[in-house]
């Protein structure tokens, strides 16, 4: 500890499994790369020795504390960052009470585009990520895939190879029978092209199973983890559909103008 992963992008109150130690003074200090206002760019933050101590004490241990972490940035040595950790009793799971500056409520620029309409219940969702509200953000994404599902799975088509799109073309119309976004997603998962599962892994597949546990029986910080998933998914999704068509169609322009010189 302290993990880069969990102190850069955990929203509040999401939960991190992770072995710590009750010693912080075995605690790792690794730093983090975030970014600092002063300096207006993106910086390396290293962790000060000041989260050892509690006022003017020393703390003992670790378990069922909150310890406050703080890091300066490298080059201004002006500017800091607090995270306010809680660490569990038995010494594997973490999660962060408190931030300043406050976690980002950061819209990415692309996806905003391609949502049209749909951006403001994604701010919405961003939002109560933000608060932990997990419930909240969960309700907001599993919105917006049901609402543009036809959509995403139409222009994944065009991304399929030759030899598989009749196949493709014949699933997406099963897709158009049901109204039940998971089994729109069951029907197509499988067909989806390597371009879209980044190391094997498919999105689809992943979305399909957050989206079919219920709420209900689910908790805050439990339906953190799975909003924070299928924000990621959609990101993704959006993301490499938009660009590989973009690139596709640039490919073409210069295919196209290089045959027209030849000629
Ligand atoms: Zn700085």
């Amino acid at each position: 500890m302290v993990d880069k992963e969990f102190i850069e992008g955990y929203s509040l109150f999401r939960k991190f499994k992770i072995r710590v130690s009750a010693d912080l003074q075995e605690w790792e200090a690794v730093p983090i790369n975030m970014s600092c206002p002063q300096c207006k760019s993106l910086q390396t933050f290293n962790l000060l020795d000041t989260f050892l101590q509690k006022g003017s004490y020393l703390i003992q241990s670790a378990q069922n504390k909150v310890i406050n972490l703080e890091y300066e940035c490298q080059s201004c040595h002006s500017f800091t960052r607090h995270f306010y950790v809680y660490v569990n009793e038995d010494l594997n799971e973490v999660y962060k009470v408190g931030q300043y500056p406050e976690w980002e409520i950061k819209m990415d620029s692309g996806l905003e585009g391609a949502l049209h309409k749909h951006a403001t219940t994604f701010r919405k969702g961003l939002v109560c990520e933000a608060q932990g509200y997990g419930i909240g953000a969960f309700s907001y994404y599993r919105r917006i895939i049901e609402e543009i599902i036809d959509e995403l799975l139409d222009s994944i088509s065009d991304l399929i190879d030759i030899d598989q799109r009749e196949q493709y073309e014949e699933a997406l119309k099963k897709t158009k029978a049901t109204r039940v976004t998971q089994d729109k997603i069951n029907i197509v998962k499988d067909l989806l092209p390597s371009i879209l599962k980044p190391e094997g892994m498919n999105p689809l597949g992943i979305l399909h199973s957050d989206l079919s546990e219920g709420l209900h029986a689910l908790s805050d910080k439990e339906c953190l983890d799975r909003a924070h998933h299928v924000r990621n998914i959609l990101t993704f999704l959006v993301n490499q559909i938009i660009q590989t068509k973009h690139s596709a169609q640039l490919f073409t322009a210069s295919m196209q103008s290089l045959l027209n010189k030849k000629k």
